[in-house]
């Protein structure tokens, strides 16, 4: 799976590092800003930021 092969989650599709994998970054720059915008949550498999722990593998609060 894209960004994280270990990451069973059913939502994985959503999660900063797949649409990092997944080019999400570059195509919708301004809803990807919005994502990580203010973070509280960390990746602990990719170190990725995000406002919403919906949106990492293993999010821990920062
Ligand atoms: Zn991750
Ligand atoms: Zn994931």
């Amino acid at each position: 799976m894209a960004g994280n092969p270990d990451c069973g989650k059913d939502n994985h599709k959503m999660h900063i590092c797949a649409l990092k994998a997944d080019g999400f970054d570059k195509q919708n720059p301004d809803e990807f800003r919005a994502l990580i915008a203010d973070p509280q949550y960390k990746c602990q498999k990719c170190g990725a930021q995000a406002k919403n722990r919906e949106n990492l593998c293993e999010p821990v609060k920062l």
